[in-house]
């Protein structure tokens, strides 16, 4: 048999591996793509899209109870889960054709079934086989190979995940789980499990989440964080925080939940007092586990630490030259963007290393890593939180703007939350941002791009935002950094503080 030649491989087609596989090709290299389930990965089918198609519609239920104040009588209205689902389903197909379109055009070929490295060096190009179940084992080789492999929900045994009652987020987001249970308890105040939260409370369920830290999402700054947990209370979720959970288990007629506070050592919980919860459903949101079995890693000699695949944080190569690892399976900041600009380095790296192509070589830098959470109100965040400026030893500057006091947000009905910006003292330079409030994940892109150029506050207070926009939050934010935004009540300007004019 012979074996078709590529100067990549790439195992995995989720935002990592098929971004890295599109950029491939636009560099001109011949681009194997491999994929056990389908295009799009966690992403697309377990993750980003599905739940922001689902926080869409929780959103506009949201919208319709406010409908009076803005003119619109909608008396009589009925939600239905089902539909939503409907709807979320119809958008992930749509977007997983557009990427097999995207492949085709490409003219990457596609293969399905479970991709493995046999054998190989950077010398003479690796092997790598793909088995699908009722179908010829086929080899393949690649000139270098890219593992873009993944994760998915870590799992506990005391947690008797049953995928009928006890449930991760694969099992909520699978195309066929369209109803919605009246007593639901999450496992798990991080992103993931928030952002569920605020979609089935918005559909009526009545949602318990028990947290093991004190407080829940807590990565975010203290501000942002006291404001959301306000707002899921508002929506009538109940949050147990500092406790830990013991077992979890599918009693036939729904689902027990036992814990104990989190502060009990692990040997002495079996006999500290407990907390009992019931509900119809639990969903068990705490974290994920990276996908590196199966993949012939141990015989060629890719390293692995608790399941990350080891690479250099540079150049994203493993120990084995030739051989490149992207996304959440290397660890790290698991989030689809992560994955797909570790695709770009990857590719870059990889088809440098082969000469022939007009790429250079690279190195990553996290530096600006902006991220999202999808709550009601929106959150994002990029650069350093106000306690990581004070541990890096630097001087900072911060600025806060309401929603409330911006014309835009005003006319939308949108005024909760706020925007605040952190500059260096010395020069500054912005090096971080935190939002709270709609449109928050696209306001943090606007800073994202000021960190990458290392812009200042004046900078972005000297280019002109259109009016009325959301975007302004940005402008202002900034000059509320130097005493300076126009829309808000504060101090004069310090004598210390240097204006360009
Ligand atoms: C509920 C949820 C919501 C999320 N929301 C967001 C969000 O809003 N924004 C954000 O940035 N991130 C979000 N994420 C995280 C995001 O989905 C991941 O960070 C991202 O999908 C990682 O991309 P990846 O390409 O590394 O891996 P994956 O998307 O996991 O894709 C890996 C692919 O590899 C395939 N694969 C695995 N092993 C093999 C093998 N041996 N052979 C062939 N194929 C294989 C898998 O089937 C999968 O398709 C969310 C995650 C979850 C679970």
């Amino acid at each position: 048999m012979t074996e078709k030649q590529y100067d990549i491989a790439i195992i995995g087609a989720g935002p990592g591996g098929y971004h890295a596989a599109i950029r491939g090709a636009q560099y001109g290299a011949k681009v194997a793509l491999i994929e056990k389930n389908k295009l799009g990965g966690t992403c697309l089918h377990r993750g980003c899209i599905p739940t922001k198609s689902l926080y869409a519609s929780a959103h506009l239920i949201e919208k319709i109870k406010e409908a009076e104040d803005f003119g619109i009588e909608i008396p009589h209205y009925k939600t239905s889960f089902a539909k939503a689902i409907a709807r979320k389903n119809r958008i992930v197909k749509e977007l997983e054709e557009g990427i097999i379109g995207l492949q085709k055009g490409w003219k990457n070929d596609i293969y399905m079934g479970h991709g493995k490295i046999l054998s190989g060096n950077i010398e003479d190009g690796f092997e790598v086989s793909i088995e699908k179940e009722e179908e010829d084992f086929k080899i393949i080789k690649a000139k270098r190979v890219i593992i873009a492999t993944g994760s998915s929900p870590a799992l506990i045994p005391a947690f008797k995940i049953d995928h009928e009652r006890v449930l991760t987020s694969d099992d909520i987001l699978n195309p066929n789980f369209n109803t919605i249970s009246e007593r639901i308890i999450i496992v798990g105040a991080g992103v993931i499990g928030c952002e569920f939260a605020n979609i089935f409370a918005t559909f009526g369920s009545k949602v318990e989440i028990i947290e093991f830290l004190p407080n829940p999402i807590a990565t975010e700054e203290p501000m942002i964080i006291k404001l959301i947990q306000k707002k899921l209370e508002v929506l009538g979720i109940v949050i147990h925080l500092s406790q830990a959970v013991i077992s979890v288990e599918n009693t036939g007629f729904g689902v027990k939940v036992i814990a104990c506070s989190a502060d009990i050592p692990r040997d002495q919980r079996a006999d500290a007092e407990k907390f009992i919860y019931e509900a119809d459903l639990c969903l068990i949101s705490i974290g994920r586990a990276k996908e590196s079995d199966n993949l012939g890693l141990e015989k060629i000699g890719v390293e692995t630490e608790r399941g990350a695949i080891k690479v250099n944080p540079s150049t994203l190569e493993t120990g084995v030259e030739g051989i490149y690892a992207i996304g959440d399976v290397v660890g790290g900041v698991m989030l689809a963007h992560v994955a797909s600009h570790e695709g770009d380095v990857a590719v870059a790296n990889a088809l440098a290393s082969l000469g022939n192509f007009p790429v250079n070589s690279t190195t990553i830098d996290y530096d600006v890593l902006p991220a999202t959470i999808f709550t009601s109100p929106n959150i994002g965040s990029v650069g350093l939180r106000r306690k990581q400026a004070k541990e890096k030893g630097i001087d900072v500057l911060m600025g806060q703007f309401p929603f409330s006091a911006l014309g835009k947000a005003k006319c939308m009905g949108e005024e909760e939350g706020f925007i605040m910006i952190l500059a260096d003292k010395k020069d500054y330079r912005i090096i971080g941002a935190s939002c709270i409030g709609t449109a928050a994940p696209e306001l943090i892109s606007e800073i994202a791009l000021a960190m990458k150029h290392g812009l200042t506050v004046h900078d972005i207070g000297k280019t002109i935002h259109s009016h009325p926009t959301i975007s302004e939050m940005v402008l202002e934010g900034s000059e509320a950094v130097v005493g300076k935004a126009v829309h808000k009540k504060g101090r004069p300007i310090h004598p210390k503080i240097h204006y360009s004019y």
